[in-house]
């Protein structure tokens, strides 16, 4: 059933083709009237591909790019109720404004791109807009319903092959660069506009005007048949991989891209210059302060964005703490400030005892939910603005606190101590083999003017973490850096600092 459905489907567009083509043959008689019902039918049939394919892959492009084809339908109509009713034998103004009109939807399409900001997009509606009042007057003007003069006509067929120009030359730039889910789309959409851009401009160039009912009718249908072909699945193939070298086209036609609706409202505006100055000239002003404006708009995300990747970039992933790069920065800079006034420093080095058992007897996840509960008390415990908590790697914290006395950095190595032990978090440890809840080793060095590297700080404290292990765990230790000059402390209040 489904292999026969896509057999249908795949054939539709052709069937399309020959069906009209068939009737061109049989009822040679009333070929025109009937030629007009397939040229409406064809971009209504790649409207209804279009729209269907939104609905079942998301809005993006296709939603657009249905309106477009249902614009043109519209344009088509026209045409027809102008030839057939009223004998016109020249193209009518409102079929000019909707073969025209229709490009705009597929340049915003094109354009916009659709992860952007919605402000930034209101911005590339509102160009995209402008563009459509141009193109209205640029009618208005150029084609007065007495039908138009052949230079100004020639000005028109200008302006379409412009336009059909920078949709294919788009779509093809899209394409090349394409990325991800919207790959299928820019495929069908290159196809498309390639077909349309030849079919077109060998019609208008190549075509007496407005002879409708011949066989260049086909031409007209087959940019739609091809669109409605892809849209409905037949040229339709996901999971097609970027292609080579697409990260830096991709890159440049994102930054590049949103320049095609200013562009096309710019030449627009150029080619309506000598018709109506004024509109040109603010067609212009349009263009260069909405792009500006976009942009800026562009510019305040990239700054928001910049600022949240800087602060994430200071932040460790698991615990929401300062994470080791901090960590090394603001102890460099305390040593840089200690160089030149005097002023405690003290550096804590902290450690989970036993972690390893725990991660085995509870798993990695419940070792995570440990070592952020261990982080939220550690930074509970060294508030003041100047302190800094941080992870420092694997289950080992730092801490660095300025200004402070010696016996006071011991007071707080000691409280958190104590408070880790007093969270009484399941340590998973065997009887006998270690506490049965999580505790911590804290090494602590102070330094009140800082000679040497501070390597030798945070050697220090390394020392003192490894006695304070070797000395059963669950302790505070101190140590002094041989070349630092030295800070006497007195132990703390329950005499665990070693
Ligand atoms: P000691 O008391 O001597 O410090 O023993 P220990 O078991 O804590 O020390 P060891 O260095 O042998 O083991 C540290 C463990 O920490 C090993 C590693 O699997 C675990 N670990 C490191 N980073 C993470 C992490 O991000 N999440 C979890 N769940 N475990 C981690
Ligand atoms: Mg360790
Ligand atoms: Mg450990």
């Amino acid at each position: 059933m489904r292999h026969a459905s896509r057999i249908i489907t795949a054939a539709l567009p052709a069937l399309f083709l020959a069906a009209h083509a068939g009737s061109l043959l049989l009822a040679a008689q009333t070929a025109t009237r009937l030629s007009f019902g397939w040229l409406i039918a064809a971009p209504v049939l790649a409207a209804f591909a279009c729209l269907w394919r939104a609905w079942k892959d998301g809005p993006e492009g296709w939603l657009p790019t249905g309106l477009a084809m249902l614009l043109w339908a519209g344009g088509m109509a026209s045409t027809m109720i102008a030839t057939l009713f009223f004998g016109i034998i020249h193209e009518d103004q409102l079929s000019m404004l909707l073969y025209v009109l229709y490009g705009v939807p597929l340049i915003f399409a094109l354009a916009s791109p659709e992860d952007e900001h919605w402000r930034v997009r209101l911005v590339d509606a509102a160009l995209a807009a402008a563009l459509g009042y141009l193109y209205y007057i640029h009618v208005d003007k150029l084609m007065p319903d007495t039908g138009a003069p052949s230079h100004e006509m020639a000005a028109l067929l200008r302006m379409f092959d412009i336009e059909n120009l920078y949709v294919a030359l788009f779509a093809f730039m899209r394409f090349r660069a394409r990325t991800g889910q919207r790959a299928p789309f820019f495929r069908a959409i290159t196809v498309y506009a390639v077909a349309y851009l030849l079919c077109a401009g060998y019609i208008n160039h190549f075509q007496s005007a407005a002879a409708y009912g011949g066989w260049t009718d086909l031409l007209i249908d087959l940019p739609f048949a091809l669109l409605a072909w892809h849209a409905l699945g037949a040229g339709y193939r996901q999971g097609l991989g970027p292609a080579a070298n697409a990260q830096a086209l991709a890159r440049i036609v994102r930054a590049g891209g949103p320049l095609l609706i200013p562009a096309s409202l710019l030449t627009v505006s150029a080619l309506l210059v000598s018709y109506d100055p004024v509109i040109a000239i603010s067609g212009c002003i349009a263009a260069s302060l909405g792009y500006g404006l976009r942009t800026m708009l562009v510019q305040l995300r990239n700054f928001e964005e910049q600022d949240e990747l800087a602060r994430l970039s200071h932040v460790d992933a698991l615990t929401g703490i300062a994470n080791r790069r901090r960590f090394d920065e603001v102890l460099a800079r305390e040593w840089a400030r200690r160089r030149q006034s005097t002023g405690q420093l003290a550096l804590l080095m902290v450690d989970i005892d036993h972690f390893k058992q725990l991660n085995d007897q509870f798993g990695h996840a419940v070792g995570d939910e440990r070592l952020r509960s261990v982080a939220v008390v550690l930074a509970a415990c060294a508030r003041r603005d100047s302190d800094l908590v941080a992870r420092y790697g694997g289950e080992e914290f730092a801490a660095i606190l300025t200004g402070i006395e010696p016996q006071d950095a011991a007071v707080i190595a000691e409280r958190m101590r104590a408070s880790v032990e007093a969270l009484a978090l399941p340590s998973g440890a065997e009887p006998g083999a270690g506490a049965a809840v999580v505790t911590i080793s804290i090494g602590l060095a102070c330094a009140q003017v800082a000679d040497g590297e501070v390597a030798a700080l945070v050697a220090a404290a390394d020392t003192a973490l490894y006695d304070a292990k070797r000395g059963g765990r669950n302790r505070v230790a101190r140590r002094h850096a041989a070349h630092l000059r030295p800070v006497e402390t007195p132990p703390s209040a329950d005499g665990r600092a070693a």
